[in-house]
């Protein structure tokens, strides 16, 4: 086993230079400014058991420790951990033989895994089991023959890793336009499943019109879309129908966060913004605005929210009422290479993740 050399520091987007924030002035509205803050929001448990696995394999094995893309889709996530030794990079062969590598929330392929044993690193899997979930599906269904139509954004992560688990079986269909024209060659053995980030709605669109063109289609054993997906959209849609304007905490490629901005404008608010920090807020959205709706995507730290809220605190939306839809208290435990210590002891903290 040859030993760890340092390699070029990978293209991955960072954090901007922290910018000094510009407080917002508190202009006069007509009528009672106000914060309507969604819950859910933020931190699932997928999300919180893979930061955790990279922090805890920093600590076990020393820095660097290197991780397959953004371990989650957020860009203060990824510089935090980057700030405490962790390399990100885009692909295995870019670390060096022997290393200690943390696949992302969003799963791999399986020719990914391969290319990590051909080069003896090893691996822990941060694999959110509910992606997992949907690989089992892939395989399952293609072990039986059917054709999957795998509903999804073509490129992200997710849809890599669980097309490539059947690659001779899936086609991935990015749109309901797309639904319209997409081609298969038995049209009475086909399924669906899809991306587990996506709109509730847009998926179900999506679902219909290939139904109309496939009536014999089978669905998912259970629904792919996660549960906290699902959860931070219908709080959303609820503080949407009474918000001028709503405002998502969350990453560009954060599919779930951007999911939240559509929703947000589709369900009746007037307007609605994604920023990553407080300091992207600007003064101009607020003109006119009494209500303002804010919630984050699945990837998103709540400290990044609290600072939004002191932004509009400041500009006079200091009212904030929670609009409650769910609770949730689903953890996962840590991946199964980080569940024992070093003496075998089982870890304690390998029982459940945590709250923030
Ligand atoms: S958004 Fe859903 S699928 Fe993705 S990590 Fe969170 S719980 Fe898992």
């Amino acid at each position: 086993m040859s030993s760890p050399v340092a390699l070029p520091v990978p293209q991955i987007p960072r954090r901007r230079p922290t910018a000094v924030r510009e407080p917002l002035q508190d202009r006069p509205v007509e009528g009672r400014k106000r914060v309507l803050l969604a819950a859910p929001r933020g931190y699932c448990a997928g999300v919180d058991r893979a930061v955790v696995a990279v922090e805890k394999a920093l600590q076990r094995y020393g820095a660097p420790v290197y991780v397959r893309k953004q371990i989650v889709h957020n860009i203060h996530v990824v510089t935090e951990l980057e700030d405490q030794g962790a390399i990100f990079v885009d692909e295995v062969d870019e670390i060096p033989e022997g290393s200690h590598v943390v696949f992302s929330a969003h799963g791999v392929s399986p020719m990914v895994v391969s290319a990590a044993e051909d080069r003896h690193l090893h691996a822990i899997d941060a694999t959110c089991p509910l992606v997992t979930k949907v690989h089992r599906e892939a395989v399952r269904f293609a072990r039986d023959d059917f054709e999957i139509l795998l509903i999804g954004h073509d490129g992200h992560e997710e849809v890599e890793g669980t097309a490539g688990e059947a690659p001779d079986h899936v086609t991935v269909v990015n749109s309901p336009a797309e639904a319209d024209i997409v081609e298969v060659r038995d049209p009475s053995k086909v399924v669906w499943l899809s991306q587990t980030t996506l709109s509730v709605d847009e998926t179900m669109e999506t679902v219909n019109r290939l139904r109309t063109r496939f009536p014999e289609l089978q669905d998912p054993p259970s629904d792919d879309i996660c549960y906290a997906t699902q959860n931070r959209q219908v709080a959303i849609k609820k503080v949407a129908a009474d918000a001028d304007l709503v405002i998502v905490v969350g990453s560009a490629n954060s599919s779930n966060s951007v999911r939240l901005v559509e929703v947000a404008r589709e369900y009746g608010a007037k307007a609605a913004y994604r920023v990553d920090y407080a300091d992207e807020v600007r003064q101009e959205w607020l003109d006119g605005v009494t209500t303002v709706g804010v919630t984050s995507g699945a990837s998103v730290p709540e400290v990044l929210v609290q600072e939004v809220l002191q932004a509009l605190a400041e500009a006079g939306y200091g009212d904030v009422e929670e609009v409650r839809t769910a609770e949730e208290d689903l953890m996962f435990s840590l991946p199964k290479e980080l569940r024992q210590d070093v003496s075998g002891q089982r870890d304690e903290r390998a029982l459940g993740g945590r709250s923030r």
